[in-house]
């Protein structure tokens, strides 16, 4: 990187990129994801600030959102996180490795057919959606004559995951079912959180309560991150966000209450001067009116960066259109509003940042943060900012 009066100095993520620099493998990458684990902290002391006599979970699924679940589960087990929830077992078996014997992990979608003996080896406590997961975990209960943890889902107006209504009432008029299975949990899932006023909050709630009053009584939870921002009734007694944890706004049409984790920023690859009535990029969608500097940076789709995400990228808080189509491996910026020079080979353009937040770059692309950060690639340098 070529170091010139004023580069950049003020943005936060060009100083932790800085601060970086000789790190193996930053000079040969295109981009830099930068991964905050001191915010992912704050956001989940934020999260707890809100509860009572509630505990937090922390959600680390699809490698913690794309930002890695062995980082950042280990982060909060450091702030006293001790039950983690993941979608698959393989996902649990790794974080099992990363952390140790000591916490509870969770597996949201159950465990499939021929699972269970990883599931059981690695202390991992299933979460039964159906009658059919409960016989196959009481078999293997049965099969190492030994008890086994479990989570009990209920459908509580979902219809995604967890025991329909019939199937929780079979449960509760024959205890057979239960052998073998100690219920750690009792669980269901909000399906419109992020709509406060939704009636739909209320319904699930209330059929919660129903459908736990007719299992073992077990501690309780419903609610993912927005649903912590309910209020208290919908605390029960563990919350399980994702979400707020990595910045994205729980609360949406009101102010992010979290702070951001994730800063992407991609390398200029070259610069140009562009005459009036060039065609940039495929299928010539751009072309320019009069003269136009540009500059190619290095992100693309294959980047996960959503070809409809018409954005842009900043630098020292300038915004800089993308001009023509995202192709795979890069994107062709307009840099006029910068000073001449300003913006050379191998500088630093902010991509997700403070100027433009990632559910700015969801609203961009059509879609949620959620989906934004699970489709970041595999090619960015990362960085993760420790505690
Ligand atoms: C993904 C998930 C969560 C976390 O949801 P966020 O909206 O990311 O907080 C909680 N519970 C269940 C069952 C989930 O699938």
């Amino acid at each position: 990187m070529v170091e010139r009066p004023g580069q950049a100095a003020h943005s936060p993520l060009n100083q932790d990129v800085q601060s970086a620099r000789g790190q193996p493998g930053l000079a040969e990458a295109g981009a830099v994801l930068t991964i905050d684990l001191e915010a992912v902290r704050d956001n989940y002391r934020l999260l707890k600030a809100r509860l009572g006599k509630a505990r937090c979970a922390g959600v680390v699924k699809a490698d913690a959102y794309g930002l890695g679940a062995a980082e950042v589960a280990t982060a909060l087990a450091a702030d006293g996180c001790d039950t983690f929830f993941v979608a698959h077992v393989g996902e649990g078996l790794a974080l099992r490795d990363v952390l140790g014997s000591g916490p509870d992990i969770y597996v949201l979608n159950g465990t499939p057919p021929g699972a269970e003996g990883a599931c059981v080896a690695a202390g991992l406590i299933t979460v039964v959606n159906s009658l059919e997961q409960l016989a196959a975990w009481r078999a293997a209960a049965n099969a190492i004559g030994r008890k086994l943890p479990a989570a009990l889902q209920v459908d509580s107006g979902m219809s995604r995951l967890g025991m329909a209504p019939e199937e929780v009432e079979q449960l509760a008029t024959d205890a057979s079912l239960l052998e073998g299975v100690e219920v750690k949990l009792v669980m269901s899932h909000l399906a419109c959180a992020d709509e406060p006023a939704h009636p739909a909050n209320a319904a699930q709630k209330k059929a919660f309560d129903l459908l736990r009053a007719l299992l073992p009584a077990a501690p309780a939870s419903l609610a993912n991150s927005s649903g912590i921002f309910l209020g208290e009734d919908y605390h029960y007694d563990l919350v399980r966000p994702g979400a707020a944890l990595y910045g994205i706004n729980p609360t949406p049409g009101q102010p992010n209450p979290m702070r951001a984790v994730a800063h992407l920023a991609a390398k200029v690859i070259q610069t140009r001067t562009l005459t009036g009535g060039a065609g940039v990029g495929y299928g010539h969608t751009f072309r320019t009116e009069g003269p136009l500097r540009a500059a190619t940076i290095s992100l693309g789709y294959a980047d996960g960066w959503h070809r409809r995400a018409a954005a842009g990228a900043y630098f020292d808080g300038v915004r800089l259109p993308f001009i023509g189509r995202v192709s795979m491996d890069s994107i062709i910026i307009d840099i006029s509003a910068l000073p001449e020079g300003a913006l050379a080979a191998g500088d630093l353009v902010e991509i997700i940042g403070p100027h433009q937040t990632l559910d700015v770059v969801a609203g961009h692309a059509g879609t949620i943060g959620y989906e934004v950060l699970t489709d970041l690639g595999h090619r960015f340098h990362r960085i993760y900012k420790h505690v």
